[in-house]
């Protein structure tokens, strides 16, 4: 039965542009066209800072002006410039409430999600996010469908529905912001050398000509840091007036890679890495940012990005020996996450994120078949034999590697008991602290929630990074929690003996610079955490 499916499908995916062309219109940045460059690269869209009302750019050489008077382009050649934000008016977003993403061709999930959802009674509807790339003739899809079961006009409005589905289903819904009408504004730019006064409609864009662009606030207070490619100003949905950095991926790479991995690790972690952050940036092009003017910002929510400072000759190395590479599965990018120190063994994507599984994201001992760890090890850690696990196990590779930090891969916290009170006052209405359960582990013994006791009443926290959050920042969930009690039986505090460092997911960096002094090639390292994979050139 597949005509009960009647439902709104809102597109929020990603059109092709085929040239570098300027967009002097609001709407085609909400849009996310994506553009490639005369090479074939992707063109991003990076956030730099939406903080200042005004802004300085410059140049050790030159800049190009370009903007649009009475619909003609002008261009303006100029060492420095300020722009600052005119009169403006502020777009309108309203907000779907999401409580699943299913992957663009997988209709069965879909379809009973969505049967699940609508017998259950609520209005739903189904929003296609993301982005599809014709790369090489072939094309490349990270499209989702996001299903949401309620709009509201406000975040504030969808919090009472968000706790029922949790309490109710144990499901995480959040918000997904779809712009409603778009902002407007005028930008009023100075330029020193001219001493000229414009006035521009809102989009205007500094373009590279010799010499990066340097980007500063308006009062050259904070250094933003100097960047290759062109930088756009433009108005976001609130009317804040953002700086945006606008270059192909492979020289964003070069200023995201040196920030997620030591650059004197061996070059074929180094070229593993470098793939990954390919892909995952190839990957989250359209989910991460999807009612902004652009498509990624420059902090840790999408990757840390901080400009031509960063670059690194062996870095820069990496990046163009894998130049166009990125990992597949089936028709789609490879969601290549990763994190610092796995402990030993990966987790399933599922038991982190509460998302669907991917079958190339699951539990990984970190070591060969060959090693004690995965001949003891290999059908998962559980309650019983994680203790065991966390003090016997030391022939991963992340354990062996010369990169190692021994206190991230393993580790020991006691938080006594006045500090706990404190720590759960932040989240829990609260005043002492009588039990604690621990509600599941994934298959790498990663917790998956817990319920705190307090006079009768039970709280629960579900996930792990929560849970890490909740006692003052641990390493990572796969921990193992003792009670200290005292002779009657009163609790005096909780020891956490734990492995690793960071969510556990995909690739352990650690383990790959590990694999790298083994002799490993970045083939074997990718294959190793992404099973079941390919690596494609893409371009
Ligand atoms: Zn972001
Ligand atoms: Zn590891």
């Amino acid at each position: 039965m597949r005509g009960f499916l009647t439902l709104t499908i809102l597109l929020l995916y990603i059109p092709l542009l085929y040239s570098d062309e300027l967009d002097f219109e609001i709407p085609t940045h909400y849009f996310h066209a994506i553009r490639f460059s005369p090479q074939n690269i992707p063109i991003v869209s990076i956030l730099i800072t939406n903080q200042h009302n005004s802004y300085y750019v410059s140049s050790s050489d030159h800049l190009t002006l370009e903007y649009r008077d009475k619909g003609k382009i002008s261009s303006i050649k100029t060492r420095s410039a300020i722009i600052e934000r005119g009169e403006f008016k502020a777009g309108s977003v309203i907000y779907k409430l999401i409580v699943d993403r299913i992957n663009y061709n997988d209709t069965e999930t879909r379809e009973n999600i969505i049967k699940k959802f609508k017998e259950l009674g609520y209005d739903v509807e189904s929003v296609l996010v993301g982005a599809v790339f014709g790369l090489k003739g072939k094309v490349h899809d990270n499209r989702q469908f996001y299903i949401s079961i309620a709009t509201f006009k406000t975040p504030e409005e969808a919090e009472p529905l968000i706790t029922d589905v949790f309490n109710r289903y144990r499901i995480r819904a959040f918000l997904l912001p779809v712009l409603k009408s778009y902002p407007s504004g005028k930008i009023l730019v100075y330029i020193p050398d001219r001493q000229q006064k414009i006035s521009v409609e809102n989009v205007f864009w500094v373009r590279q000509n010799r010499g990066s662009v340097t980007l500063q606030d308006g009062q050259r207070v904070v250094d933003y840091g100097s960047f290759n490619g062109d930088f756009y100003f433009t108005f976001e949905a609130d009317g804040r007036l953002a700086a945006i950095n606008r270059t192909d991926l492979e020289e964003l790479l070069r200023g995201i890679v040196p920030s997620e991995i030591y650059a004197s690790s061996p070059s074929e972690a180094l070229k593993a890495q470098a793939i990954a952050a390919r892909t995952e940036i190839l990957s989250a092009i359209g989910h991460r940012h999807p009612a902004t003017p652009y498509l990624l910002c420059a902090t840790q929510h999408c990757q840390v990005y901080s400009g031509t400072s960063s670059y690194n000759i062996e870095t820069d190395r990496a990046i163009r020996d894998t130049y166009g590479k990125v990992l597949l599965y089936e028709k789609r990018f490879v969601k290549a996450v990763y994190s610092s120190n796995c402990g030993g063994i990966s987790e399933d994507n599922e038991t982190v994120w509460g998302e669907h599984r991917e079958p190339y994201l699951s539990v990984q001992i970190d070591a060969d078949e060959k090693s004690e760890a995965y001949r003891r090890f290999k059908d998962g850690i559980n309650e019983e034999n994680l203790e065991e696990f966390l003090y016997t196990v030391d022939d991963t590779y992340c354990a062996s590697s010369s990169f190692t930090n021994k206190k991230a891969y393993r580790w020991k916290v006691e938080i006594p008991y006045e500090e706990l009170i404190r720590l759960l006052k932040k989240r829990f209405p609260i005043e002492t602290l009588d039990d604690l359960m621990i509600e599941g582990r994934g298959r790498s013994g990663r917790i998956k929630g817990i319920t705190i006791v307090s006079k009768g009443k039970k709280f629960y926290v579900d996930r792990e990074y929560n849970i890490r959050q909740l006692f003052g920042g641990l390493k990572s969930g796969l921990v193992y929690i003792e009670k200290k009690k005292d002779s009657s039986g009163r609790l005096l505090g909780l020891i956490f003996t734990g492995g690793g460092w960071g969510h556990g997911v995909g690739m352990c960096q650690t383990g790959a610079i590990g694999m790298a002094e083994r002799g490993k090639s970045f083939m074997e390292i990718l294959m190793h955490y992404y099973h079941g994979t390919r690596v494609e050139k893409v371009y």
